[in-house]
């Protein structure tokens, strides 16, 4: 029988970030020796305290459906969280909890935007923006940034893309894949800007919040007058090595929470049981308890920035947070390199893992075609070994 998917599955592109990650999956069990630093998962095993508490929900029976947006409990431990860390006052009606800050994002795009909404995606982006706003219809507009400005959106640049059609901004920052961090006075810049524009709404996706190297993290949605129109997302997968255990959540209007939990209750129903009771440990919690990843997080990223340094036509920024160093590679492009062509981002990460058995992402899957993604979310020798047998190949 001939193909017949639906336009919106053949729009749609694989999850380049996966993508990689099944490829050296692939190569790993062929026999290759691939290290893998395209996945942006902690290496960290869940901390004990937290896995004792998922193993207490298996035995205390938390094996039916929970309430579509989250156990009332979980979301007063979210609610106070919000409060603790970003000074943001959410009622339980304002919280909901998905499977993964992935499906927060989907539900958001799904419930607030119509057919051709534009939605400003500052570039790079995280891989999946731009595919879930298409995927309801909408239709993101790129605002390319570079490393000269740390890969962050002027308020200049966010008033140039805005459109009688923009609904909404998406960014996160700490940002994936850049590891910059908007501070307060730069996000309280481009608050400026939407004030001119009411109607314009903003995901701030605040996943890497905790992995911050440079001090305490800011919310947009604390900021004057931005609260209403904020959809604060997170989740536990970064900061608590929680990735598999699938669960996000979102902070925004009742209305807007509403009409996630509807949307929701048709697609997936309540996030895992298991997972929200484990959650509740997680967020109540001191963030002492989980320091030691984020320590160790920043020595991995100076070691690497260090080792990267000595490679000739890698153009680096000081990321900030989340885990990742972004390349700018671009000096490589239009040569040959062991007979191969490099003429983008894609044939240079390509390369890499052909021929350094390294593998990360093309700079391409976040909006930016110069730049490669590198994860340093690896053990020290892992790191060590990559960046010489990248500085090898080139
Ligand atoms: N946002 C960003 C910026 C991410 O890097 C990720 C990582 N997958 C997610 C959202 C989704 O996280 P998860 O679904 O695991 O909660
Ligand atoms: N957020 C991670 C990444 O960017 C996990 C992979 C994914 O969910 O796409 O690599």
């Amino acid at each position: 029988m001939s193909n017949q998917l639906s336009d919106r599955i053949n729009k749609l592109s694989t999850s380049a970030t996966l993508a990689m990650a099944a490829k050296a999956r692939e190569l790993r069990n062929e026999g290759k020796d691939i290290i893998g630093l395209s996945l942006g998962e902690p290496d960290f095993n869940i901390p004990d305290f937290i896995k004792e508490s998922g193993k207490k929900a298996i035995d205390d029976n938390y094996s039916s459906y929970s309430p579509v947006d989250g156990y009332a409990d979980l979301k007063q431990a979210i609610a106070t969280k919000f409060k603790r860390d970003n000074q943001l006052t959410y009622n339980l009606n304002q919280i909901v909890v998905s499977t993964g800050a992935k499906q927060s994002l989907a539900n958001v795009a799904m419930v607030m935007l119509n057919k051709g909404d534009e939605v400003i995606l500052p570039a790079p982006y995280w891989v999946s923006y731009s595919d879930i706003v298409k995927l309801a219809e909408g239709s993101p507009v790129e605002v390319p940034t570079s490393i000269e400005t740390d890969f962050k959106m002027t308020p200049a640049q966010l008033e140039a893309a805005i459109t009688p059609k923009t609904k909404m901004l998406w960014f996160s920052s700490p940002c994936n894949p850049s590891g910059s961090v908007y501070s307060e006075e730069e996000l309280k810049g481009l608050a400026e800007v939407l004030k001119r524009h009411p109607n314009i709404f903003v995901v701030s996706d605040e996943i890497y919040e905790h992995i911050n190297f440079r001090g305490k993290h800011a919310s947009i949605a604390a900021i004057d007058g931005m609260y209403d129109r904020t959809i604060t997302v997170n989740g536990v997968s970064k900061a608590f090595a929680m990735t598999g255990w699938r669960i996000g959540y979102i902070g925004a209007a009742d209305w807007i929470a509403k009409a996630c939990t509807k949307f929701q209750g048709q697609i997936t129903s309540g996030a895992n049981a298991i997972g929200q009771r484990a959650t509740i440990t997680a967020l109540e919690a001191p963030v002492s308890k989980i320091q030691f990843m984020i320590d160790k997080f920043k020595e991995r990223r100076d070691l690497i920035l260090g080792l990267l340094a000595t490679i000739d036509g890698f153009k680096l920024n000081v990321p900030e947070g989340a885990f990742y160093v972004f390349p700018d590679v671009s000096s490589y492009f239009g040569k040959e390199l062991q007979g191969t062509p490099i003429n983008n981002a894609s044939d240079l990460a390509m390369y890499l893992l052909e021929h350094a058995n390294v593998a990360t992402v093309t700079g391409e899957a976040f909006g930016n075609p110069n730049c490669i993604r590198i994860s340093y979310a690896a053990s020290e020798e892992e790191i060590k070994e990559a960046v010489a047998r990248i500085k090898k190949a080139l």
